[in-house]
């Protein structure tokens, strides 16, 4: 097999960049080269895994994110062009002082200390972290990584809340593809996919600055029961995503009898 015979179909051209470790530019000018029966029996493999429902960045084992290059496996979400949108937020509120939440691979962790911010991330699952270990120090920066259920292990108050919770509901998320593609816990968000979002919307403000700020990523029919749920906050705010679907929230907290 050479690899122009693999050229014509994305799929092939994105496999084929993996096994020959060669840019698409790199294999376009040399399509004459033939693969060798080691390099022939990865793609095989990869091909079959694909063709099962393996996503291509499990395959792959990196995910581009906010323009850089993320290590992803398994035992993380991949993450989703909508959570950019987490980071651009973030990035118009003034924080010195972070945490993130459902970290999973630390994108969004290692994105925002990269921009500059001290940041302490946590996680439930132990094997996330270590990916999102790797890719702080792929990107050379340092996070505070602590593993336990949202605050359990958090002290202190922070600036800026942010989060990528699970959400989707148990239910729901049985029926659809992902379930059997990517880590149950990063996606299950219990009844209507409430649970998690409404623990964490109840126990921010004690680790919250006055004025500070908790961000999270909900699911498109979420945003009524969320604003109920965040009354205790000065604001509550609700953004849509680059498909029009209501995606973030921005709370606000400030402590209304100060004073
Ligand atoms: N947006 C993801 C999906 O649709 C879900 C992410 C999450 O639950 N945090 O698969």
């Amino acid at each position: 097999m050479k690899v122009s015979d693999l050229l014509g179909n994305r799929v092939h051209r994105t496999l084929l960049q993996k096994v020959m470790n060669k840019s698409l530019e790199e294999l376009f000018l040399e399509p004459q080269v033939q693969l060798s029966a080691e390099q022939e029996a990865q793609f095989q493999t990869m091909l079959a895994r694909y063709a099962s429902g393996t996503p291509i960045a499990y395959l792959l084992g990196e995910q581009a994110f906010y323009g850089r290059s993320f290590l992803v496996n398994e035992d993380v979400l991949i993450p989703r062009p909508e959570t950019e949108g987490l980071v651009e937020r973030a990035l118009k509120i003034t924080a010195d002082r972070v945490l993130e939440l459902c970290t999973g691979s630390g994108v969004l962790a290692v994105t925002l200390a990269i921009e500059g911010r001290e940041v302490s991330a946590v996680d439930i699952s132990s094997r996330a972290l270590e990916v999102a270990r790797q890719n702080a120090k792929k990107h050379g920066v340092h996070v505070h990584f602590m593993e336990g259920d949202l605050f359990s292990k958090v002290q202190g108050k922070y600036d800026l809340i942010i989060a990528n919770p699970p959400y989707i509901d148990s239910k729901e998320l049985r029926k659809l593809d992902v379930f059997s593609q990517e880590p149950t816990v990063a996606l299950d968000g219990g009844e209507r996919g409430m649970e998690i979002i409404a623990r964490i919307l109840e126990e921010a403000p004690k680790f919250l600055t006055e004025g500070g700020i908790l961000l999270l990523e909900i699911g498109w029919d979420q945003a009524e029961e969320v604003k109920e749920k965040a009354s205790g906050y000065e604001c509550v705010t609700i953004e849509r995503d680059l498909f029009g679907r209501d995606r973030y929230v921005i709370a606000r907290y400030g402590r209304k009898n100060a004073g």
